[in-house]
């Protein structure tokens, strides 16, 4: 029989996967002697089992029934006992943190039967009261599901009918009487009584937290942070402890550093007599957490005390939630906290100079996706005319302009028409998911570094500004007012800047980042202690990495960029990129040559131009490998569209000019149903022989011109499009002719190998033929990705890629992460049999998926030398290699 339940002195913080995050690190705390309310977890095996059966496995119930026996005992308290009831919690808590998304029920166990007895037992009415209408509304809400709002229309009215500013001037009688509203409005919209039994109460709570994994905003939530959908949550059942018994008493939320800069310091936020959903959702104005150390000095040194012992225990930041009841300090949740992309690589860094972690471990406190939100563009606010219409708490780092939008669906819908907007709430709530997601950058007038608005977006990796006090905001008109008269509309466009918090009227101009700067080689490491960091653990990602990368780059710049980025080669030269702009004519005057000679001078025109091309190329990346691939695209491409071509012919009547004529005969000749599938890639070289010859030529040229100079070119040349060994042997056999012919020519000898592209699935079955003749292979994962889904990547992204990711096809599209199980299996074949046939045969991959970090991971284990991106995400394929080479 497994075990469904555990009592939090039996969990540990590596259970995560069966008790969540929030089980398992309640257990952790417990064990290492903090103070938590006694408690236990209800795994996810349970959960997985109740959502796919749709009841609880058999036993659950006497398990549970055990183990709160246990905690009945060890509180001294019985669940509904009318002299002295035990209120319990029901916790949702995943694997994965997703702040919000899932429900808990607060103050489960309390009746009309055992309300006076709490009353007594604590000597305070109002707070029984208060306590049972609270839970009446959660319960209803979030088990019962009826809408929260006639619980606050309800509320609203009692204040109104006292003459009440806040719910705290109301006083047990009118408590009472709102209960009784409370429970008449679950009869009305429920149609069953609230259920008096407190542990029914408890079990339908449970099941309620279980289900809590489906809705639509955890479902949302899953799909953005990329959360597998069957993970399930645990349940945790914890004793309540009240924040909210008189100004002894308190709740709050703190980080052991800060989250946004990584800085150690005191950074929380606490709300005096309240309890702890009073915090998250923003409802009331926190105080800074050093300003406890004033209200309650032992409970405020017990906590850093407490904080200390976290890093120490935890080795990272944590954030924690706590409660103080009547002077005496609880812990109720801690996780290694989320951080921004700065802070990430800040504290890895600091943990290593304190000696906390090695740098190997640094290594894995950081990723990838980080790295290139460091890389994105900041404001330059140096020009004139930027107007700062306030300044509040940076919440989460970035640069975002866009339209004010008020609402959530208004950020969704003009974002769908191509639109970037910022959605300006003054709070957030986990109902603003859908338009966080849409807008560039989230901007809120209430709540701190702690609020909803600032854990999700920072989560995301989303700019946000919020607790902007002096902006007023009103959702109903669709604007908000600023200091100096500024009234913002809806439409107007702002800009807010999540490092340090300003908001700026209209649109303010970006500049690279210091990151970018630093890997530009324009800012020293020392320059500031981010880019420092970022040094550091570049430094030793590059030690460690196994995997070479190199750039994809068409010119000279981009190959310098790549070069200053930290490839050490170029995995991928497109040259059909060298044939647009004004050579288009040549190209056309090619595919028109309607005679031998004509067609050899069209292509002798273009030779010196692409000769001129490669040794810029060959010359910025001197002495390291450059990969040029020859021309891929279907001939058509460089040709008019025959719709508008047909239309300017047909107009033009009698006039057409000769010229036109004959371009549009040409591109019905070339038209093709699927260009994809067509005459393209090695087809092309092997048809119109002339382009290999041009091509081939160029490439030796250019590396013969080098070579004379006092230079070492390293040119390649890469087949495309191969689905057989004898095309590699066709196109091997023309190309050394001409590269015989060139050596002869120059009296130079420059070894270029001759390898091919892997991106037909043929290809990759028959790599162990095709490595005979191939001596380098790269896969190219774009097309292996097409053609092995059999889907054209231009058209169905659009198309159903959506509905596919929402019905749970694929968790993230094939073109953005390799597919492991079907092209990567392509990729592993090819590998193995290409060298088996040709030991130590190079392997390298050029597609996009070169510069993923997950793909990263694969190429890693599936043993490829290089991978192959664009110059941008350079860094961040070294620092995934490094990190998958530890
Ligand atoms: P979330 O995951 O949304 O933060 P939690 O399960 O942490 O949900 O609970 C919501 C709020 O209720 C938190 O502020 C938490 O600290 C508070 N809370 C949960 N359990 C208890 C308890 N046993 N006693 C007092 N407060 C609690
Ligand atoms: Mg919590
Ligand atoms: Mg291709």
């Amino acid at each position: 029989m497994p075990k469904f339940v555990y009592d939090f002195t039996e969990g540990n913080k590596d259970l995560k996967d069966l008790l969540g995050g929030k089980g398992a690190n309640l257990a952790e705390m417990t064990n290492i002697g903090l103070p938590v309310p006694p408690g236990f977890t209800i795994t996810t095996d349970a959960c997985r089992h109740y959502l796919a059966e749709g009841a609880v496995p058999d036993g659950l119930d006497d398990e549970v029934s055990r183990h709160l026996k246990a905690l009945e005992e060890t509180m001294g308290r019985k669940l509904g006992d009318p002299a002295d009831p035990l209120l319990v919690s029901v916790r949702s808590g995943a694997k994965f943190s997703m702040p919000g998304m899932m429900d808990t029920v607060l103050n489960v166990g309390l009746s009309d039967d055992c309300v006076d007895g709490l009353a007594a037992q604590l000597g305070n009415e109002r707070f029984a009261w208060d306590a049972y209408r609270r839970l009446i509304q959660m319960f209803g809400k979030t088990v019962l599901g009826i809408d929260g709002e006639h619980f606050e229309h309800a509320l609203d009215a009692a204040k109104q009918a006292k003459g009440a500013a806040s719910d705290t001037q109301l006083d047990a009688e009118d408590l009472k009487k709102l209960t009784a509203t409370f429970k008449d409005l679950v009869h009305k919209y429920a149609g069953r009584e609230f259920p008096q039994d407190p542990r029914e109460q408890m079990d339908l709570a449970v099941l309620a937290v279980f289900d809590s994994w489906n809705s639509d905003r955890a479902v949302l939530y899953r799909r953005q942070e990329r959360i597998p959908a069957d993970l399930g949550t645990a349940v945790s059942v914890v004793a309540m402890v009240f924040g909210n018994l008189g100004d002894d008493s308190g709740t709050g939320v703190a980080f052991t550093r800060d989250p946004g800069t990584g800085a150690q310091g005191v950074y929380g936020d606490y709300l005096q007599n309240a309890q702890g959903e009073d915090v998250v959702a923003g409802i009331r104005n926190t105080v800074p957490l050093q300003e406890l150390e004033a209200i309650d000095k032992t409970s405020y040194d017990q906590l850093m005390d407490i904080m200390r012992t976290l890093e120490n225990h935890y080795r990272d930041l944590c954030d924690i939630e706590f409660t103080i009841e009547r002077g005496k300090l609880w812990m109720l949740q801690t996780r290694v906290g989320k951080r921004t992309a700065g802070a990430a690589f800040r504290i890895a860094t600091q943990l290593v100079k304190q000696g906390m972690i090695d740098l190997d471990e640094a290594l894995t406190r950081v990723s990838g996706a980080e790295l290139s939100r460091l890389m994105f563009p900041r404001f330059d606010t140096s020009g004139e005319g930027i107007k700062r219409i306030t300044k509040a708490i940076s919440a989460s780092p970035g640069a975002a302009v866009g339209k004010a939008v008020f609402d959530s669906a208004t950020a969704v819908a003009w974002a769908a028409r191509g639109e970037q907007v910022i959605l300006v709430r003054r709070e957030t709530n986990p109902e603003d998911l859908n338009g966080m997601i849409a807008a560039e950058g989230v901007l809120t007038s209430r709540g701190g570094k702690t609020s909803h608005a600032a854990v999700v977006a920072r989560g995301m990796g989303k700019t946000c500004v919020c607790g902007a006090e002096e902006l007023e905001v009103d959702a109903k008109a669709k604007t908000f007012a600023a200091p100096h008269g500024v009234t913002v509309r809806e439409g107007d466009v702002i800009s807010i800047d999540g490092t340090s918090g300003a908001v700026y009227l209209g649109e303010v101009p970006v500049v690279a980042s210091n990151v970018v700067q630093y890997f530009e080689g324009e800012l020293a490491p020392d320059c500031d202690d981010l880019v420092a960091a970022v040094h550091t653990l570049m430094i030793h990602a590059d030690a460690r990495r196994r995997l070479g990368v190199h750039a994809n780059a068409d010119n000279g710049p981009d190959c310098a960029r790549a070069r200053r980025f930290g490839a050490t080669g170029v995995g991928l030269v497109r040259t059909e990129h060298m044939f647009l702009g004004e050579r288009r004519q040549l190209v056309e005057n090619l595919i028109l040559a309607e005679t031998d000679e004509a067609r050899q001078a069209a292509l002798d025109t273009l030779e010196p131009l692409q000769r001129g091309d490669f040794a810029e190329i060959l010359e910025a990346m001197d002495g390291l490998p450059v990969t040029v691939r020859l021309i891929d695209p279907p001939l058509h491409e460089f040709l008019p569209d025959l719709t508008d071509l047909s239309v300017k012919v047909a107009l033009a009547g009698d006039k057409a000019t000769e010229q036109d004529r004959k371009l549009l005969e040409a591109v019905h000749r070339l038209h093709e149903q699927n260009p994809m599938l067509g005459l393209r890639g090695v087809r092309l070289v092997l048809v119109i022989p002339g382009l290999l010859d041009m091509q081939v030529s160029a490439i030796a040229r250019a590396a013969a011109q080098l070579v004379k100079a006092g230079k070492t070119p390293k040119p390649e040349i890469m087949i495309p499009l191969t689905a057989t060994v004898q095309e590699m042997e066709i196109s091997r056999e023309r190309a050394e002719r001409v590269l015989r012919a060139v050596a002869e020519e120059t009296g130079v000898l420059v070894d270029i190998p001759i390898g091919t592209m892997i991106e037909v699935p043929r290809a990759a079955l028959t790599a162990g033929e095709i490595a005979r003749s191939a001596e380098f292979f790269s896969f190219g994962t774009n097309d292996l990705t097409q053609m092995t889904w059999a889907f054209s990547r231009d058209d169905v992204e659009g198309a159903f890629f959506a509905p596919y990711i929402d019905m749970g096809v694929f968790g993230v599209s094939p073109f953005e992460t390799i597919d492991i199980g079907g092209v990567g299996r392509l990729v592993k074949i090819a590998a193995a049999e290409g060298r088996a046939t040709r030991p130590g045969l190079k392997l390298g991959v050029c597609g996009e998926h070169g510069g993923d970090p997950a793909s990263v991971w694969f190429f890693h284990d599936a043993g490829l030398d290089y991978v192959s991106c664009s110059p941008f995400r350079v860094p961040i394929a070294r620092l995934e290699a490094g990190r998958a080479g530890v």
